[in-house]
């Protein structure tokens, strides 16, 4: 306990230095002494001492006082501390020797003022008064093991109860707050149950509130009590009556339950949110003000954000609307400039440590390619084509995020670029997510160089060209199901630098495939391609320029959250003459006439996907509900047509074969679990049937959506829900007249919660709370800073970014160094 008054000493002296101007504690001297001090009080065993040292600090407005007064006042507590330690008496109070000793502290980002009780932000709750071993299990349910987490645990949201009304004029139904006397409480009966019920009257009338199933509040509320009540206020017989409000006396202390902007926790099994509220304001108040503000001041300043004390405070009880929102925005900044911050330094690290690797483009091998195209290329695709050239000339490695629709023709602007690299005696590699998709864009490079020049050579996996370079063109595909002895000459080859260009799918980056001089890397349909596996193609041989491709829409905010090391480019226009499907949701009573569309469907030539329904528990069961659904169809709906069955428990290949039977028309119908989305063309595909829609997120039901209508036929799009929430309603409609996938990310965005949409945790990125993808502003304004402070200090070696650097380490842990880029 002596440690305390050591540090209030301190604290003070550091006052008395900076010329009495409030700020030896961060937020002000007075939120200190108030939560603070008051306990270190009750710890001094005489009784004359302890009573003048509580008059001294309990009284105390310190921020209102002249700065003269500051100096009296400061002299007379030092004065009291010396007469204190004089006296042996100071001493901890016994219950305090049973508690663990005081761990070393493992946050830096604290003051060392924080010490003051021997315990840190990272000490475990059970460090807070009323903290119990029991409770701070339960809390561990929810993450909170630290007093740090528990500052962080913030609301989900505030009931306004902060405008206090008179009885005679509230209004029926709405939520509001009135200070009132008790003038009688008294146990009831309230339907089958025991209830309590009072009589509440202040200058302007007197109402009945009443409780249900809570008898023992009516001892507690004895005559001529003050209390603040809010809540529901209902109309009985023409009178206003509060049922079951939240209550609370008024005294002294801040309100917690009433009369203000209350926080809304989430809350487990055995917490109980007046419980959780009331230990949340002694815990805010007593430990918000030790948080040490990581971001420099300078920073701070010019971005008017709050302090950080300020900030988690006022986010878990705000005064007002306008400091719970500013609150919000300096935490959700935060998040995000540390986050931009990692992905930044991140890029950097990667381009810096580059060899220069700027190629020389040769317009005219580009404009010939252009013109041997049986089509014209949209707006969008030359200046996406024009973004990748210009990035290739210079001599950090492009790293580009390519995104298009389905359709939206990325493939051809990504051999536009592998035919540069080429030109410029590198080697290119295409990696796709399955080996059907690998077959396709091998099919379809061929197709287009033919074009372009001449085929000279053609076995399934290995074809040349001539006529587009004074050299011969050989691009190769290295799938799983070429036999071992061709294999090893592929790979040879390419380690010798006799392929130009590589297609394949995981096995181009596997052990045994090196390239001679590697040029560029494109990875098409992102999503499925894994961060590791992105690097460790980039760590092939010579270190590439990197295209990767995406048809998931992602709006900018995401996309400079979870790629923002990566430049973005967007094909955001179709080639013309695409036709839209046609998306139809159906009543469950319309099942029978969906099923007789797709017979009617395939005896004129097409094909039909049924999409199954999520289920989300296993990959295990929802391959079982598969096979389930699978034979139903096959036995009792369409027993003459051709079925396939395609679920993540299949292997590779299998799914491949199956896939392959579709495409050379061997099945009329393939039913699919969801994971199985592909983005495999196949023109001849017409119909899609998809279970459960209402299940779905847009993007999703977009993607797939986007596996028919790649031919010239019109396509249909069928969505079955059973039983729709609103949610899930208002998902359908969207889907039914939107076709734009963009739109419908942004729509997707609004209905689900960031949280859900970011999935943060999957992807290995720091987590989000406070920030939302709504957040544009915020997000750019985190970006470019983060940017300069990184051009100003790339190490985060000055002094004032010490505490920055130590909240860097914690959100990107140095073992996902490297790993994510
Ligand atoms: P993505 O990979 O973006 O889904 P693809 O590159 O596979 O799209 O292109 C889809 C189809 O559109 C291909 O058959 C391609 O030849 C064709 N295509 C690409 N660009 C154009 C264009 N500008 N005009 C017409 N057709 C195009
Ligand atoms: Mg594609």
């Amino acid at each position: 306990m002596a440690d305390n008054f050591e540090s209030l000493h301190k604290i003070l002296e550091l006052e008395r230095k900076k010329g009495y101007d409030n700020t030896a504690v961060m937020g002000g001297l007075d939120r200190f002494l108030k939560s603070w001090a008051g306990q270190v009080a009750e710890a001094i065993p005489d009784r004359r001492l302890r009573h003048r040292f509580q008059q001294l600090l309990a009284k105390v407005d310190y921020a209102s006082l002249s700065v003269a007064q500051r100096g009296e006042w400061v002299d007379s507590v030092l004065n009291l501390i010396a007469e204190m330690e004089g006296s042996p008496s100071v001493e901890a109070k016994p219950e305090e020797k049973t508690l663990a000793p005081p761990r070393k502290r493992k946050v830096p980002a604290v003051k060392s003022a924080a010490s003051v009780s021997g315990y840190g932000l990272d000490s475990p709750i059970t460090a807070v008064k009323g903290i119990s071993t029991s409770l701070a299990t339960k809390f561990g349910k929810l993450g909170v093991k630290t007093i740090c987490d528990l500052l962080y645990f913030f609301p989900h949201r505030h009931l306004d109860y902060s405008q206090i009304k008179h009885i005679s004029q509230l209004t029926e139904g709405d939520e509001q707050t009135i200070m009132a006397n008790v003038w009688q409480a008294q146990v009831t009966r309230l339907g089958y149950r025991q209830g309590t019920e009072a009589i509440v009257g202040d200058e302007t009338g007197n109402m009945r509130v009443v409780w249900f199933n809570q008898p023992y509040l009516a001892k507690r509320l004895p005559t001529n009590a003050r209390i603040v009540l809010s809540g529901r206020v209902s109309l009985f017989k023409g009178h206003p009556v509060f049922e079951s409000p939240e209550w609370e006396f008024v005294e002294d202390k801040d309100l917690v339950h009433t009369g203000r902007l209350v926080p809304v926790y989430s809350l487990t099994r055995g917490l109980y949110p007046r419980q959780v509220r009331k230990l949340m304001k002694e815990v805010v108040d007593q430990w918000a003000w030790q948080v040490a503000d990581f971001l420099p001041s300078a920073l701070r300043e010019r971005c008017d954000l709050l302090e950080l004390p300020q900030a988690i405070s006022q986010a878990h009880y705000p005064e007002d609307e306008m400091v719970k929102d500013r609150a919000r925005v300096r935490l959700a900044f935060d998040e995000l400039f540390l986050l931009q911050l990692g992905v930044v330094s991140r890029k950097h690290d990667w381009q810096e440590t580059q060899p220069d690797s700027a190629f020389s483009i040769d317009q005219e091998l580009i404009n010939s390619f252009i013109q041997s195209l049986p089509f014209e290329l949209t707006t969008a695709q030359k200046r996406v084509l024009k973004e990748m050239l210009d990035d290739m000339q210079r001599p950090q490695p492009m790293s580009r995020l390519l995104q298009g629709e389905v359709g939206s023709g990325k493939t051809v602007v990504a051999t536009a670029a592998l035919l540069m690299v080429v030109a410029n005696g590198f080697q290119g590699a295409f990696m796709a997510p399955t080996e059907i998709l690998a077959k396709q864009h091998f099919a379809t490079l061929c197709h287009l160089l033919a074009r372009a020049g001449r085929r000279d050579e053609e076995t399934p996996y290995l074809s040349r060209f001539s006529g587009l370079l004074s050299r011969p063109i050989t691009v190769a595909l290295l799938i799983g199901d070429i036999t071992p002895s061709q294999k090893k000459e592929l790979q040879q080859r390419i380690v010798d630098g006799d392929v130009d260009i590589a297609i394949g799918t995981h096995a181009l980056i596997q052990k045994g495939v090196d390239f001679n001089k590697m040029g560029l890397a494109v990875v098409d349909e992102q999503q499925r391609f894994g961060v590791t596996q992105r690097s460790a193609l980039r760590e092939k041989g010579f270190r590439p320029h990197m295209l990767v491709m995406t048809a998931t829409p992602i709006p900018r905010t995401l996309a400079l959250t979870l790629y923002g090391d990566l430049d973005l480019s967007v094909i955001d226009e179709l080639p013309p003459g695409r036709q839209t499907v046609k998306t139809k949701w159906l009543k469950p009573v319309q099942r029978e006439s969906a099923y007789n569309f797709i017979r009617k469907k395939v005896s004129s030539g097409h094909q039909t996907f049924i999409i199954c329904p999520l289920i989300e528990e296993s990959e295990a069961i929802a391959a079982q509900a598969a096979v389930v659904e699978y034979e139903r169809l096959s036995r009792d709906v369409f027993p003459d047509l051709r079925l396939g069955l395609l679920h993540g428990r299949l292997s590779g290949e299998e799914k491949d074969r199956v896939m392959q039977r579709f495409r050379d028309r061997q099945l009329d119908i393939l039913v699919s679990t969801p994971v199985v989305e592909v983005g495999i063309d196949i023109p001849n595909a017409t119909v899609m049937l998809i279970e459960s829609a209402d299940r779905f997120g847009l993007s999703q039901l977009h993607q797939f959506r986007g596996r028919v209508g790649r031919g010239e036929e019109q396509s249909y799009c069928m969505l079955l829900a059973e039983n729709p929430s609103e949610v899930g309603r208002e998902r359908l409609d969207i889907i039914e007249s939107v076709q734009d996938g963009f739109v419908l990310a942004e729509e997707d965005l609004k209905l689900r919660g960031p949280g859900e949409f970011f999935g943060t945790r999957q992807s290995g990125l720091p987590d989000l709370r406070m920030a939302r993808l709504s957040d544009v502003k915020i997000l750019e304004l985190a970006r470019s800073e983060a940017i300069e402070l990184f051009q100003v200090d790339p190490g985060l070696k000055k002094p004032e970014h010490q505490l920055l650097a130590s909240e860097m380490a914690k959100v990107w842990p140095p073992t996902n160094a490297g790993e994510w880029s």
